[in-house]
Order: C-alpha cells, then structure tokens, then sequence
C-alpha cells in the first residue's frame, strides 16, 4: 500500500445524533467510546442502552488507544470501488483495551500482522476526513503502560 489514503474517493460515515461525540472526537484524532454509568463496563458501538446491563446512562469518555489484533483480514477486492486504490490492505478486529471490540483500518508494520499483535491508535487521513485507524506496536519499541 503506497497510496496517500487521504485522496481516496471513499463513501462517509453516516452521522447521527447518537454517533456525533464518537466522530466529532475522530476527527480530532481521538478516540471516544461510551462507558456505561450503571454497570461500569466500556460500550462500543454507540447505543442508547448499555448491552450488558440494559442501563440508559451512557457517558463518553476518551479510550487509552491500547488494543489486540482478535482478527483481520487483508481486502485485495474492496466492497466499495474508492478502496481499489489502497488494495490490498488490512482491516482488523481491535479488541480495545477498554473490553469492546470494534472494526479498523490496519496501517502496515515492519511484518505481516498476526492475531494478538500489540496495537496503538494511529488516527490517519483518508479520503478527506481522518478515522481511528490502528498500527502495530513494533518490537522494540513498546510503550510501557501508564
Ligand atoms: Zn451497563
């Protein structure tokens, strides 16, 4: 993948008022995911009821950017044409370190990704607006926990 992501000519999120804190804070280059105030637990993807508890108070918090790659898959055929330019490229299954799990665009590392591999939050620009993409955290330079 040598394309600038930032030209591709991709479709946008739909936005909406539940989902507005979730884009508002990626497009800051951040990471926001909603905790449940009733059950303490992390929420991903926005909802208007925590799933593990039923509880309606939802509060936004910014996520650590810590995940695990649970899965991935590298798109050689992507489903929508604006992504022909950047194939193959890897999307994944980050297990944030919050608990939720959510779907994300994989920079490329200095190897082929594996399940379990280390990752950061690696807000990038693509196709106008930037989304919370993830990279691995490279060996050697792993971050200590804060
Ligand atoms: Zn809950």
């Amino acid at each position: 993948m040598s394309v600038d992501l930032n030209t591709l000519k991709t479709a946008g999120p739909t936005i909406t008022a539940l989902t507005r804190p979730f884009w508002d804070a990626a497009a800051e280059g951040r990471l926001k995911i909603q905790h449940c105030e009733d059950c303490g637990k992390a929420v991903f993807y926005p909802r208007p009821i925590c799933p593990h508890c039923w509880g309606r108070r939802l509060a936004w918090k910014e996520a650590s950017g810590r995940g695990r790659l649970k899965s991935f898959s590298e798109v050689h055929k992507p489903g929508h044409p604006g992504w022909l330019p950047a194939a193959p490229y890897v999307v994944g299954l980050v297990e944030l370190a919050e608990g939720p799990t959510m779907l994300s665009f994989i920079l490329p590392g200095l190897r082929p990704p594996r399940v379990d591999d280390a990752l950061r939050l690696a807000p990038t620009d693509i196709g106008g607006r930037v989304l919370p993409a993830f990279k691995p955290v490279e060996t050697g330079t792993e971050e200590k926990p804060e």
